[in-house]
């Protein structure tokens, strides 16, 4: 608790309110942003409103200021976070993790950012050069990954559209020896559509806007976006993509990508925008290519020939018995199969990017037996809640995402808490507040969830329509209390269409239209595509498709679907999260106009109640407010008391610092614990503080 900050900038640590009220929490946390103090502590969660303007608050002064301090000791900030994180690996062998959660905008990339800076900035104080270069590495892949993955939305103009989850690897030092990047579910509809005034991966405007003349004309692009169907609504932004071509085009080459490597990648952005462009029609019983010029270049670019590629956009090839034959495709399934490639092999070069940077960062020449253990930070910045005016499959995940983060939350935040009463042998009672499991099952469950009735409609024989997905979910979940449709409430006004259904997340309702779910599931790439690419003659291309060596008799497994590799990732994550010491940014967004100024009680009202920030606090007063290890408590406050100033004689620093609460008349509000003082209202604390201002 930072109690030397003045309380005109309102309560430093939402646990001192003086009333645990929806109200005064908010209007405390307005208070402080109109202050400029952007964080606010519950306990050891920092919560973050988005100051929409560049803060004097990350400089090297600031690092200098949190460097190994206790997180009550300065105000809040990210950097007690980092360092708290930091110093529990250090000292105590511990793999922790920073997980940072919020809506779309509301800062969580950008906090990401400093914290693995702070990180960078206190580590290896012996300059030792393979550190460095770790620390170069880790940093520069942020702005390669940007590209790729980030695009302006609506909501914000550098918006991350996939997850990321960063593990930093320390040795025995506690210095950076390598680190390893987890990506989830880019989304790639966005290769082939934007919303009004949102635009595609960053990557794309980049080239055209800001590659070299000789590289443009080898891959045949022009300056202009508006020449290509998958990249014209596009928008203005503020973003200047010419001068990030060349950071990002930089940052590859620090980062290892060979030069040959990163031609690849300006290749693959190239045909992707060709084949954008292609348009398919008729000729009696013949499906053609309107325009076979673009199909030659893109054959140029893959380096694959141009009938191949024609002929793998026009056909498909079906094994019917011990037949093998080729179809034609209609001129929709064309364009279908199209844009189903456009999407593959973006999402295929964003994850082999990935890939090429763990290669790089992965730690080498560590034996655990000569240097001690390997401890890990995790950095987790993935999609916040979305509610859109029109949710899809991706939103659909990207919620149940976030459930499942929810849940992790409420476990860890419990339990924890109880765990470390039990450790210390304090008595406590426990606080009951909504346990969310009840919808991950509903989403996740075997044979009963809505991602098991959805794979079931993929797999069903004869028809597959999402309509038989609704039917399916309508007769499984009609009993279910977080589930509901149109059909089943047939008079309730937010259910506007019968392809509706509604589901009660956490964090509120969100209606799903079931259109799109059965494609975006099954995911269908023809087996000709993936031939087509494996069988290119660039050989940084054919790694990232070696599925297509098989033939199409060989392909015999149905590939997982989407859900399901979703759904295993997201269980993956959890999991690994869950062995770790968590510590957590909740990230707030005040505004939807990204002003500076602007504090929307309404919106982040909603966001602190789903948040369950509220909860929290009481969580954490339930208990004890504030605990410290003895020696440390008494290295604060024992020039308070004749019994421990300048030291003590007694046994233990436990029972001097029984002696020295005794003496100020505190020890009705605290509870000693094995190692730890426990105190259990702020009121106490502030009490120490003071005596303690009065004698320094
Ligand atoms: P999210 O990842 O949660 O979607 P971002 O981290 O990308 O959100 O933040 C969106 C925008 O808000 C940033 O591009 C930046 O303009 C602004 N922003 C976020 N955090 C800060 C901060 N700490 N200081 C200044 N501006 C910020
Ligand atoms: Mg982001």
């Amino acid at each position: 608790m930072a109690e030397h900050e003045s309380l005109e900038f309102g309560k430093a640590d939402f646990v001192l309110l003086d009333n645990v009220s929806l109200e005064e929490f908010m209007a405390n946390l307005k208070l402080r942003f109109e202050k400029g103090r952007i964080y606010t502590y519950i306990g050891e969660v920092v919560v973050s409103v988005n100051p929409y303007r560049a803060m004097n608050i990350y400089g090297r002064d600031t690092i200098e200021q949190y460097k190994g301090r206790e997180l009550y000791e300065r105000p809040p900030h990210l950097f007690a976070i980092a360092d708290a994180a930091y110093k529990a690996m250090k000292r105590r062998n511990k793999d922790t993790c920073i997980v940072i959660s919020g809506e779309s905008g509301a800062g969580k990339t950008e906090a990401s950012k400093y914290i693995m800076q702070y990180i960078a900035a206190i580590t290896n104080p012996g300059q030792r050069a393979e550190v460095e270069r770790v620390k170069n590495m880790l940093l520069k892949s942020n702005c390669v990954l940007e590209a790729f993955g980030n695009a302006k939305t609506n909501r914000n103009d550098n918006s991350s559209r996939f997850g990321k989850y960063m593990d930093i690897n320390f040795d025995f030092k506690g210095d950076p020896i390598g680190g390893h990047i987890n990506n989830y579910l880019l989304e790639k509809s966005r290769v082939i559509f934007q919303q009004e005034g949102e635009r595609s991966f960053h990557s794309f405007y980049q080239l055209v806007k800001g590659g070299p003349d000789s590289l443009l004309r080898s891959l045949h692009v022009s300056k202009d976006p508006t020449a290509y169907n998958y990249i014209r609504v596009g928008g203005q932004s503020s973003i200047n993509d010419t001068a990030d071509f060349k950071a990002v085009a930089d940052a590859m080459k620090v980062i290892g990508f060979t030069a040959e490597e990163i031609q690849t990648v300006y290749k693959i952005l190239a045909s992707i925008l060709h084949l954008g462009n292609l348009r398919f029609g008729v000729d009696g019983d013949t499906t053609l290519i309107e325009n076979p010029k673009v199909v030659e270049l893109i054959g140029g670019l893959l380096a694959t020939k141009e009938e191949s590629v024609e002929k793998a956009l026009l056909y498909r090839t079906v094994a019917t018995g011990r037949d093998v034959i080729d179809k034609q495709h209609t001129a929709q399934e064309a364009g279908y199969g199209r844009d189903a490639l456009a999407k593959a092999m973006y999402e295929r070069m964003f994850c082999w990017i990935v890939g090429r940077i763990n290669d790089v960062i992965e730690v080498k020449n560590y034996d655990a037996k000569v240097h001690g253990k390997n401890t890990v930070i995790g950095v987790l910045d993935i999609y916040g809640f979305e509610i859109f005016q029109n949710n899809s499959f991706e939103q659909f995940c990207i919620n149940y995402c976030n459930e499942k983060l929810q849940q992790l939350f409420i476990q860890l935040v419990l339990t924890q808490e109880q765990e470390e009463y039990q450790r210390e042998g304090i008595p406590w009672k426990h606080i009951d507040y909504f346990n969310n499991q009840v919808i991950v099952d509903l989403v996740e469950l075997q044979h009963k969830g809505i991602f098991s009735v959805l794979d079931e409609a993929c797999m069903n024989v004869g028809k597959v329509t999402d309509e038989v997905f609704l039917q399916g979910l309508n007769s499984k979940l009609a009993k279910h209390a977080h589930y509901t449709s149109r059909k089943l409430s047939p008079t309730d006004k937010s259910l506007e269409f019968d392809r509706d259904f509604r589901v009660r997340h956490y964090a509120g309702d969100v209606v799903y239209s079931v259109v799109g779910f059965i494609d975006k599931n099954k995911d269908t790439l023809f087996q000709d595509f993936k031939r087509l690419l494996y069988n290119s003659s660039n050989p940084v291309l054919k790694v990232m498709w070696p599925e297509g060596k098989l033939s199409i008799t060989e392909v015999t497994k149905r590939p997982l679907t989407a859900a399901t590799l979703f759904k295993n990732s997201m269980i993956a994550l959890v999991e690994n999260l869950a062995c770790k010491e968590p510590y957590y940014v909740r990230c707030i967004k005040p505004n939807e106009v990204k002003s500076p100024l602007l504090f929307e009680q309404e919106r982040c009202r909603h966001q602190v109640e789903y948040l369950g920030l509220l909860e929290n606090v009481r969580v954490r007063r339930a208990g004890f407010a504030n605990r410290q290890e003895y020696p440390r408590f008494l290295q604060r406050y024992k020039m308070i008391s004749e019994f421990t100033w300048p030291n003590h004689d007694l046994r233990s620093d436990r029972e001097a610092v029984k002696m020295l609460l005794q003496s100020c008349g505190l020890e009705h509000d605290v509870a000693y614990g094995k190692t730890k003082v426990f105190i259990r209202t702020p009121r106490t604390l502030f009490s120490l503080e003071e005596q303690r201002a009065e004698m320094v």
